[in-house]
């Protein structure tokens, strides 16, 4: 059962961040509607902040696509929605401090030379001068172990310096790194709870981390279950059925509503989207949420929860 006290925490300010990599994807919708249900029955607000930040993995157009979903499904945003394509220089102003109190530091190691340590970075190997471009890192402290309480999955605890290491925080191509824009737009948009996949679970730690070096509040979390493949593996980009369509949002949306493990056929009589989901609002149970993950094919039939 969950432990934390996640929805009825006044205020609350949850969001969906969506990254522009393609059209919105089950996997998404599912963070979305589970997100904005969460914010809903807490009473609070729910908004959305485009994450493209990656121009390589980018797909032109997929940002307005996503939102232009996101409103077939009746999922619209109680704030305004930003980008982080747009807010280079709060991530800067973050990285400055960190740089100043000497809790950042160039480091000029290559992927290579980390190869050895199975690219966890806990000192520099060397001072290649030859090489021009620099990465910013977080320095991670040895026993740097932080805990935290998933609202789904009870206390969580990592060795940051021992499993992850000195964090990126700008990339050596210039890029700002996620886990540094996350952490600063989460804190700088007032995001008090934050309802995402699992697949970022084991990020949360080092977030926890840079929100403690920055000393910014550590918001509440929950993770929801990652949707997988009969043979429990994430769903790739190229399995069919995978795009969710807007314009026809109730077969999806009542999908996602079993993924998040409510009651099928709660949501089952005809109606607008916009009654679907008033619907979806008072039946939500977040008790129901399953931590496993879920097999997508599944969903459609039986039993979803993967036994793996
Ligand atoms: N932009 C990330 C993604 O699409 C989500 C980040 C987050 O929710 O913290 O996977």
């Amino acid at each position: 059962m969950p432990s934390t006290d996640m929805v009825h925490t006044t205020p609350y300010r949850g969001r969906f961040a969506p990254s522009p990599t393609g059209p919105l994807h089950f996997g998404s919708l599912v963070a979305a509607l589970g997100s904005w249900l969460m914010a809903r029955l807490a009473d609070g607000e729910w908004w959305v902040r485009i994450e493209d930040l990656d121009p390589p993995r980018e797909v032109a157009g997929a940002a307005d696509a996503q939102l232009r979903t996101l409103t077939g499904f009746g999922l619209v945003p109680d704030g305004p929605v930003v980008r982080q394509s747009e807010r280079h220089a709060l991530y800067r102003a973050a990285l400055d401090h960190l740089l100043a109190s000497g809790q950042a530091f160039p480091c000029r190691c290559s992927r290579s030379d980390l190869a050895a340590t199975n690219g966890i970075h806990r000192a520099c190997c060397r001072s290649n001068t030859a090489r021009a471009e620099a990465a910013i890192r977080l320095r991670v402290t040895d026993g740097s172990v932080v805990t935290f309480e998933d609202f789904l999955h009870g206390f969580v605890t990592q060795d940051v310096a021992a499993d992850v290491g000195d964090v990126v925080l700008l990339r050596a191509d210039g890029f700002w790194a996620y886990q540094l824009a996350v952490v600063v737009d989460d804190a700088e948009q007032g995001i008090t709870h934050i309802v995402r996949g699992a697949d970022l679970l084991d990020s949360t730690p080092r977030q926890i981390l840079l929100q403690r070096a920055l000393s910014l509040p550590t918001p509440t979390y929950a993770h929801l279950p990652l949707i997988v493949d009969a043979h429990g593996a994430k769903l790739s980009k190229s399995m069919a059925a995978l795009p969710v369509d807007g314009d026809d949002p109730l077969p999806a949306l009542r999908l996602a509503w079993r993924a998040l493990g409510q009651h099928p056929g709660m949501l089952d009589s005809p109606g607008s989207v916009d009654r679907v989901l008033a619907r979806a609002m008072i039946e939500f149970a977040p008790g129901l949420i399953p931590r496993k993950p879920i097999a997508f094919a599944a969903l459609h039939n039986g039993s979803a929860v993967q036994d793996a």
